[in-house]
């Protein structure tokens, strides 16, 4: 089918080859595993156990009663060491379940629905105490993003298969790998939302996805859609005005325009959790990067630390490196290697220091206008820059910080490297309280 270019945006240097034809491989279980209480945009959870409890696999240990939520489960058996703030990938310091993990094993028990016989409400709720969440970074639970407001008729739902960050495969190998249990997802999916059409949108630069996909998809009302390679591709603006051609509206979601977008991995965790009501404790991991000895695609253990992956891939080859969790473009440089595994892990991405974006020196803007004439929203970087540097929270507003997407094109481009994106995340929260000041 027809897909519509967007003005902006860039081609950056995919870095995927690292990675790309690594099967998915299990790794090894760590001694200890930290389960924050909150892994998703929400409530947080509240702890269900205490010291000294022996857990199970699949054991729920963490949950709310507020309705955006996803509740934690103990992704292996053991016993539970503490109940305290342990360090998250995004440097806060996070409510956490630690567990000391037991040599031997217990199995996980699953059921084995017949999906024919299970109603709406059913897999919603399915879902929810799954505690599925998308699991393309941003970790919206999809029990809330399944039950759009009665006003929002959805009539398509997108598929984002589009992995656009450089270096990532693990939506690049899970589609090349597991497409049947994707597609019986976006069959769920789409009888859960009442849509007849779903689009699974592959960028071109995954031939072996795509035909994976065309090989075992025989729904008619499942549509593969070929996209050009180009960053940021994978964004939800953009992902709908290029397969559907209809505009999100400044400050709206999918669904004021009838869509709803899940990642390909999410399609996976719904099968799993309706289907063997199988509650989401791992998840595929990317290991990679110019400065990791044997970078792997890893299915991991919610929980895990940093380290243990890192060793597993065979350590850091040269010091000092820089760690990234998520893309190089979007994601979080850590400080330490503590932090664990959550459920919106895409990547683990090891670099030279002098590729890393984050914490170089940065200098003046000298107007050379390359963020704007690359932004993808068609905002002003450069403005916007300068106003939220100087914590001038109203003209920052004025010029449509609240619309950027945090895709980190102008830092990249920038020949002065301001710290642009960080700037704005700062910044938003500043907005929204003088907005609801207002009123
Ligand atoms: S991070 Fe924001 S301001 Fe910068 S290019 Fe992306 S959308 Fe535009
Ligand atoms: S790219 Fe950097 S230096 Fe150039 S206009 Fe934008 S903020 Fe200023």
């Amino acid at each position: 089918m027809e897909v519509k270019q967007f003005v902006g945006g860039i081609h950056v240097p995919h870095h995927k080859s690292f990675s790309e034809h690594k099967a998915i491989k299990e790794a090894s279980v760590p001694a200890e595993i930290i389960i924050p209480l909150v892994q998703h945009t929400g409530v947080p959870n509240q702890p269900l156990v205490n010291v000294g409890d022996r857990v199970k696999a699949g054991q729920l240990i963490g949950a709310t009663d507020k309705f955006v939520s996803a509740p934690v489960h103990a992704s292996l058996s053991g016993t539970v060491t503490a109940v305290e703030r342990r360090l998250c990938f995004t440097g806060e310091m996070v409510q956490s379940v630690v567990i000391s993990v037991d040599r031997d094993q217990d199995k996980l028990e699953l059921a084995d629905v017949d999906l024919d016989k299970v109603t709406r409400e059913e897999a919603i709720k399915a879902v929810r105490e799954a505690g599925v969440v998308g699991m393309g970074g941003a970790a919206f639970p999809t029990a809330v993003k399944l039950s759009p407001p009665p006003d929002k008729k959805i009539d398509a739902l997108l598929i984002n298969g589009c992995e656009c960050e450089p270096f990532l495969t693990c939506d690049h190998r899970i589609m090349v790998e597991q497409p049947e249990k994707l597609l019986r997802g976006v069959r769920l999916l789409m009888d859960i939302l009442g849509v007849k059409h779903a689009y699974v949108c592959v960028e071109d630069n995954k031939p072996d996805a795509i035909e994976a996909l065309r090989q075992k998809n025989k729904d008619p009302q499942i549509v593969l859609v070929k996209l050009p390679t180009k960053y940021p591709q994978g964004s939800e603006k953009h992902l709908v005005k290029a397969v559907l051609d209809r505009e999100i509206p400044s400050g709206g979601l999918p669904f004021d325009v009838g869509t709803l977008i899940q990642n390909v991995g999410t399609c996976v965790a719904v099968y799993e959790a309706v289907k063997h009501r199988r509650p989401l404790i791992d998840r595929v991991v990317t290991v990679t990067g110019q400065n990791v000895r044997d970078p792997q695609n890893l299915l991991v253990k919610i929980g895990t630390p940093l380290s243990h992956l890192i060793a597993e891939c065979g350590g850091i080859m040269q010091q000092p490196a820089k760690v990234v969790v998520g893309g190089p473009m979007t994601g979080k440089a850590q400080q330490t290697l503590e932090a664990p595994v959550v459920k919106g892990t895409t990547g683990v991405v090891v670099l030279p220091p002098d590729l890393a974006l984050e914490d170089m020196d940065y200098r003046a803007c000298v107007s050379c206008c390359r963020c704007v004439e690359h932004c993808p929203v068609m905002i002003y970087p450069n403005q916007i820059s300068i106003y939220c540097e100087a914590g001038l929270v109203r003209e920052a507003a004025y010029w449509n910080t609240m619309d950027c997407i945090e895709c980190g094109i102008c830092a990249y481009v920038c020949p002065s490297k301001r710290p642009i994106v960080q700037w704005v995340q700062l910044t938003k929260p500043l907005i929204r309280q003088l907005e609801s000041e207002r009123k």
